[in-house]
């Protein structure tokens, strides 16, 4: 109801109709003010769910949190982290400087650990020094989130570097974490938090200030990874590094362009494709001066080929990361490129991902208008697999859209599918992009796509990423 001095007030509002004795209608209210009600439910509410030193959710509260992001993680088949953390020898400090120092020192961790974490992810207090942190929407292959989850626990670790003041106390503290990670075995709410804990019992053994994850073979993976990125750092000294190309294929059998796909001769473990080590890249941040390689690379190619392409349609296609792209010199990097080598914006082509439209509309929008502008061109990579939304997809320059191979592989095993793929093929051809479907593998499939209108192809039905020399050999006949 509304008050006289013009606010709303909630009411319980009950009415009651009777009739008087000359039979008219007359109707009788009682409303209750219900302000004061709801002020001390939403108290109730605050303290059944948080924490009252740290404000920071409760066990409660997480445990609600976890069981929704295990049904989203098993819906969407991405897998989920939880980090049991507690401090290390936080009972001697506690006696030692009484306990409003200890208290304050929990307060003050509950921010670092804050401080560290995304805001979609959740960090609580169980009670004591225990804290435990959700990391949500992480990869779906376990070493990847495994490896996720370790840079955070080690953020989280390094936060902890420099001493805590209070009451002029210079308090140092360090935490043990152990991580459990959502996985087909184990993916009730129990499991995993049993599983952390374990995990922080075995790193606290060990060692203090330490990580742990539950399981050995997970600890490995990790560990392996780790490893991966210290020798990703000498494969660009190395050389290590080199490309294949992939052709393209028109309607008529022509080849109308390739696909830069980037290869790692390691010295041990042998080649090593591009989603083994990737993420690993982008995580210790070699990405950047790895795709300048790339980029550099593909464009001398381009460079060498010139002669063989002369007059005929061809261009050369390159994968950009979404960290690439996001960078602030972007545009002049890729300009910089195609000056230095020479070479015609026209024949490149860049792929990027549905993320990337999706991250940060506006800077892509400027960025890939600036490029375009030079004569270069993008196409939508893994299209179908993400998600973009329309509105965005139909202002960007883009004239390449590149069906995942999931649904080409897909093909034949339903109505659906079929429909999906004919689906996207007209709907780029209405937003004036041409089509490529990538993973192509067989005739069938060929047969299918070029009915529905689909414009080029790519897979291992036409050939398997070839060296430059071998690309050089299909120019040739
Ligand atoms: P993508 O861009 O979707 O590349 C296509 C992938 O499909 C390549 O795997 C290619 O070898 C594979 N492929 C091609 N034809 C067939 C087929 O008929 N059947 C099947 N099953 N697969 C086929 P690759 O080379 O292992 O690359 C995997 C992903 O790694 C690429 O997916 C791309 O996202 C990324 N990548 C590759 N090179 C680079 C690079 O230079 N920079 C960045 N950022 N990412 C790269
Ligand atoms: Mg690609
Ligand atoms: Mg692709």
């Amino acid at each position: 109801m509304q008050h006289k001095d013009g606010f709303m007030v909630p009411v319980l509002s009950s009415h009651l109709m009777l009739r008087n004795s000359q039979g008219n209608p007359e109707m009788y209210c009682v409303d209750i003010d219900l302000t004061e009600t709801r002020k001390v439910q939403a108290k109730i509410e605050h303290l059944a769910y948080f924490d009252e030193l740290t404000k920071l959710p409760n066990r409660r509260l997480f445990l609600d949190r976890l069981n929704e992001e295990i049904t989203v993680a098993r819906r969407n088949s991405i897998s989920i982290a939880v980090l049991y953390m507690d401090l290390d020898k936080f009972k001697s400090i506690n006696d030692s400087l009484g306990h409003a120092v200890g208290d304050e020192l929990l307060k003050q961790v509950a921010n670092r650990i804050k401080d560290q974490i995304r805001l979609e992810d959740t960090v609580s207090r169980f009670g004591g020094d225990e804290f435990v942190v959700l990391l949500k929407e992480l990869s779906n292959s376990p070493e990847v989130a495994a490896n996720q989850s370790q840079l955070v626990a080690e953020k989280i670790r390094t936060a902890f570097d420099h001493s805590f003041n209070i009451a002029q106390h210079k308090i140092s503290v360090t935490l043990s974490i152990g991580i459990s990670l959502f996985s087909a075995e184990n993916n009730t709410a129990a499991d995993l938090l049993k599983q952390a804990d374990t995990a922080m019992y075995l790193a606290k053994e060990t060692d203090s200030n330490s990580i742990r994850f539950f399981e050995t073979a997970m600890q490995e993976a990790t560990d392996a990874q780790l490893l991966l990125g210290k020798d990703l750092r000498q494969a660009l000294v190395r050389e290590e590094f080199f490309l294949l190309y992939q052709p393209q294929i028109n309607l008529d059998g022509k080849m109308i362009g390739v696909e830069a796909l980037l290869r790692w001769r390691h010295p041990r473990r042998g080649i090593i494709l591009p989603d083994q080590f990737i993420a690993v890249a982008e995580d210790t941040k070699l990405i950047f001066q790895i795709e300048a390689w790339v980029l550099l690379t593909a464009c001398r190619q381009l460079k060498a080929w010139e002669h063989l392409y002369k007059n005929i349609d061809f261009q050369i296609s390159v994968n950009i990361s979404l960290l690439k792209f996001s960078t602030a010199d972007f545009v002049s990097h890729i300009q910089g490129i195609i000056q230095e080598g020479r070479v015609d914006p026209q024949r490149l082509r860049l792929e990027i991902t549905e993320r990337v439209v999706n991250e940060n509309i506006k800077d892509t929008n400027i960025k890939m208008h600036a490029l375009n502008k030079m004569g270069v061109s993008f196409s939508i990579d893994d299209f179908g697999i993400g998600y973009s939304s329309l509105n965005h997809l139909k202002t960007l320059p883009l004239d390449q859209l590149k069906i995942d191979r999931s649904f080409v592989n897909d093909l034949f095993q339903g109505p659906k599918d079929e429909a999906v793929i004919e689906t996207i093929i007209t709907m780029a051809h209405t937003l004036g992009m041409n089509v490529i479907a990538e993973g192509v593998e067989k005739n069938e499939q060929v047969r299918f796509l070029s009915e529905k209108g689909c414009d080029t192809f790519q897979g291992y039905h036409f050939d398997k990423p070839l060296s430059s020399e071998m690309v050089t050999e299909r120019f040739l006949h």
